[in-house]
């Protein structure tokens, strides 16, 4: 399972739940997603949440998983949401604002995970800052 932040275009925004990525694109083509708030059939995903930032991310073993094609296992994903629950710092929708201090600051080598918007992805990108977009799975399904 993926969670996604909805949108729509009266600019409501909600979670949702998916089976994969495809899933969500699939369903909107269809009209089958409508906003829970006003019925509105256009629709976008904002966020897949969460996002990880961190300058020891590559040579961290649990991350190293996100390179290999297991993401459809999901016992894999839900290793590397533990991986990240446990050794990375929970900063919320502070994402952007986080990461550059952690990319600026030199003696730091904090990692940290959270949600951004795609316009602060972009301006972070910019930068050279570049977030990684980590499918979460849910822990109960
Ligand atoms: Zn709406």
């Amino acid at each position: 399972m993926i969670k996604y932040n909805i949108k729509c275009e009266n600019n409501h925004e909600f979670e949702s739940w998916f089976s994969d990525s495809d899933e969500f694109d699939k369903l909107n083509k269809k009209k089958l997603l409508e906003c829970i708030y006003c019925s509105s059939k256009k629709i976008r995903k904002s966020i897949m949440a969460p996002m990880v930032f961190g300058k020891q991310l590559k040579k961290e073993d649990g991350l190293s998983l996100l390179d290999k094609k297991l993401l459809n296992e999901k016992s894999e994903l839900l290793k590397i949401r533990e991986y990240i629950e446990k050794n990375f710092e929970f900063v919320g929708d502070k994402l952007s604002q986080k990461a550059r201090e952690v990319y600026y600051d030199k003696r730091t080598k904090k990692s940290i995970y959270g949600t951004a918007t795609s316009e602060e992805r972009d301006e972070l990108e910019e930068e050279g800052i570049d977030l990684l977009s980590v499918p979460w799975v849910d822990k109960d399904n």
